[in-house]
């Protein structure tokens, strides 16, 4: 039987190298290792073909927040296809699903905020926030407001407008991004970047930096700001407690639109339905994504305030922006089912006051290991940042690879954990016991002392 997998897992690996270009991949590096091939999963658990068991810390890609497995999304997304499995949301038609998926939405996001707009990724819904925010600014009379600040070493997608928004030097320098009309400010990175002062005092001065910058670009020319309540694929990255305050400060003395990037956030990862909630947070826009479907069809969207709704809705003639799925009767079966889900098993509640503070009081022994610099994170998701120097908050050479050995490492041990430059990332399926959420840590540590 070893050999049959063997086989076909070196056909696999053999056709992937001559056919497939993989996404954020370094082709060399993957050549030389062969492709990782997941064939099923179940729970929180994966199996690659050869048959070795994985445990998910990262749900996916941030996304799996009920578990694999899921025979009623099955269900659901099979009866609807055989239903309805596609027509358009254009031209003044819609169907079931997407109707009543945009009324649930609205039930569950901020109560200012009663309007869906579908898409079918996160970059799709970002590459939507920069075209809304303008046509609002349009239709307001303010045609110059155009700019949109963001951060950086921010992520809000890959697509043009998306890879733009977001503040990853990498992806800036492949394809002369960002485009016009989108300028960054510095990140609330305290750790990395507080440079010996306090979190508060780093908070404040973080958040201020966008003062600074609408007043260096006018007023009169910033559409909005857009931001991660906490930067995930830049490194769990969670702002001081001084920061957010400090924005909704600034946000409230100048007329700009704030867009919340949650499509990491969203649906339960906080243990609210939303991280505005979680961070008492008021914006304009809300990004979501991945968890939304929990990863079964791909689905992104909108969700649209009163205010930008009101203006968007009105007798204004068409907003000219949407995709062909935008609302896809399927992707929204998905996702109804999936809340479902959510809603009956009380997920959030049991991660707000159960399994988040059991996770994050397990991961907070790692931070006692000597190649920890820090143990970050809130909800079910966490950073655990690998330094040469803990006295002295080092990092290493980034040369060394420190997180991609201590990535392979955990799959040595059986466990997936992310590697963003060397801070390792956990971001598990909302719904890991506290067994599971053992096994983890105690693979956690195997791999850490492998590293060392
Ligand atoms: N925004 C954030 C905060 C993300 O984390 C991601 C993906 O990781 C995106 C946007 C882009 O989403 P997608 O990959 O579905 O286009």
């Amino acid at each position: 039987a070893l050999t049959q997998q063997q086989q076909k897992l070196d056909s696999l690996q053999t056709a992937d190298k001559q056919h497939f270009i993989h996404p954020f991949t370094d082709s060399k590096g993957l050549a030389e290792k062969g492709t990782r091939v997941i064939e099923r999963a179940e729970g929180v658990y994966l199996w690659d073909v050869m048959g070795h068991k994985l445990l998910d810390g990262m749900a996916g890609l941030w996304c799996v927040n009920v578990g694999y497995g899921r025979q009623s999304i099955v269900d659901a997304v099979a009866k609807q296809m055989q239903q309805l499995p596609f027509y358009n949301s254009f031209f003044q038609c819609s169907h079931p699903p997407a109707i009543e998926l945009a009324q649930k939405i609205a039930s569950l996001a901020p109560k200012h905020m009663n309007n869906v707009f579908f898409t079918g990724s996160g970059s799709e819904s970002n590459d939507t926030n920069l075209r809304m925010v303008r046509r609002y600014w349009d239709l307001k009379g303010k045609p110059s407001k155009k700019t949109i600040i963001s951060r950086d070493n921010a992520y809000h997608g890959s697509t043009v407008a998306g890879a733009s928004l977001g503040g990853m030097s990498g992806m800036h320098e492949q394809g002369d991004l960002p485009i016009p009309g989108v300028v960054h400010i510095a990140q609330p990175y305290w750790y990395g970047e507080g440079n010996g002062l306090s979190p508060e005092a780093f908070g404040l001065q973080a958040a201020q930096a966008l003062e600074t910058k609408i007043l260096e670009v006018g007023e009169d020319n910033v559409a909005a700001f857009i931001a991660e309540p906490f930067q995930g694929a830049g490194g769990v990255i969670i702002p001081p407690s001084t920061y957010w305050p400090e924005i909704k400060r600034i946000l409230a003395k100048y007329d700009i639109l704030f867009i919340l990037d949650e499509v990491i956030s969203g649906f339960g990862r906080t243990g609210k339905w939303f991280a505005a909630e979680y961070f008492d947070l008021q914006p304009d826009l809300i990004t979501i994504a991945k968890g939304m479907t929990s990863g079964y069809v791909p689905m992104g969207g909108v969700i649209v305030s009163d205010k930008v709704a009101d203006v968007i809705k009105q007798d204004c003639g068409e907003f000219t922006h949407g995709f062909t799925y935008s609302g896809h009767p399927v992707a929204a079966a998905a996702a109804l089912e999936n809340i479902r889900i959510i809603e009956q098993e009380q997920l959030i509640e049991r991660v707000e006051s159960d399994t988040a503070p059991y996770l994050q009081s397990r991961l907070q022994e790692l931070a006692e290991h000597p190649l920890v610099g820090e143990v970050r994170g809130l909800g079910m998701v966490a950073a655990i940042e690998l330094v040469k120097d803990k006295e002295l908050k080092q990092a290493f050479d980034s040369a060394v690879g420190v997180g991609t050995f201590c990535r392979d490492a955990c799959i040595k041990h059986g466990l997936v954990m992310r590697s963003v430059g060397d801070t390792m990332i956990i971001s598990p399926p909302l719904t890991m016991t506290h067994n599971e959420i053992d096994e983890l840590v105690a693979k956690a540590t195997l791999a850490l002392n492998d590293t060392y």
